[in-house]
């Protein structure tokens, strides 16, 4: 991905991504906010004992960064689930309940979800101009959000999985993921003893590579082109906001992606 800086604030974007003048697209770290203690300092997450006044001056630091109105910006509920929203011009300002994938194919429309170690995916089509933004942690993964956000770009769009453009965006990584017997059980049912998602470590733990399992996810589903962030929450909290990292007393990211006027 691409670092930028802009007004003190700081973004990632996808390489595959920026050759596309219509996409408008950036996970956002934690630098350049108005939050403090835990949520330092670009936290967009209500609800997680954050000042509101301080998460809702984050969210107008953000748009303005990317030069978004807030009023054509559509959000979700995120619940670690499969469920898949197609939004358009009838959903601006708006929380879809209870979803962790949006679609979008309208112009002017602008997606956000909010990130602390799950994956943030962007699918986009630039044959078909629709583009996704999907909350992926394991128990979306294996819920199947990406297998069913695949599924309705194909039969709501007409979507080939070989035109689509992936990025995976910052995660925690398998340098930092321990997971217990439950995470390691599906793992093993969904992807083979063999996947090399799961690494033993000397002191016994094991640990699972979230990111490499989204991306051997949209690999079966016949995505070729991925872009992988590889950074991780985790080992970088100067830059993200980690909930393993940090115990769960942290903020939350946003990522962002739309088509532009
Ligand atoms: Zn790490």
């Amino acid at each position: 991905m691409i670092r930028r800086t802009t007004n003190g604030i700081v973004f990632y974007q996808f390489a595959s991504l920026t050759p596309y003048r219509e996409v408008l697209h950036a996970v956002f770290t934690r630098i350049g906010g108005t939050s403090r203690g835990p949520y330092q300092s670009l936290n967009v997450g209500h609800l997680i004992g954050d000042d509101a006044a301080a998460v809702d001056a984050n969210h107008r630091r953000i748009f303005q960064a990317l030069g978004i109105n807030a009023e054509t910006v559509v959000t979700a509920r995120q619940v670690h689930g499969a469920q898949v929203a197609i939004v358009s011009t009838a959903h601006w300002g708006t929380i879809i309940p209870a979803t962790d994938s949006l679609i979008s194919a309208e112009r002017g429309t602008v997606l956000l979800l909010r990130f602390a170690d799950c994956v943030p995916l962007m699918l986009y089509d630039p044959l078909r101009h629709v583009l996704a933004l999907v909350h992926v942690g394991w128990r979306g993964l294996f819920a199947g959000v990406v297998p069913h956000t695949i599924a309705t770009l194909q039969q709501a769009f007409g979507c080939h999985p070989y035109d689509i453009l992936a990025g995976i965006g910052p995660a925690i990584g398998p340098c930092c993921y321990e997971v217990g017997p439950e995470v390691v059980v599906k793992v093993e049912q969904t992807f083979g003893r063999d996947s090399g998602l799961l690494q033993s470590q000397p002191s016994g733990a094991i640990h699972f590579d979230l990111p490499g399992a989204v991306r051997r996810q949209l690999q079966n589903l016949g995505v070729q082109h991925i872009e992988d962030s590889a950074l991780c929450t985790s080992c970088h909290t100067d830059e993200f906001f980690s909930h393993r990292a940090e115990h769960g007393r942290t903020g939350r990211f946003a990522a962002i992606l739309g088509l532009r006027e």
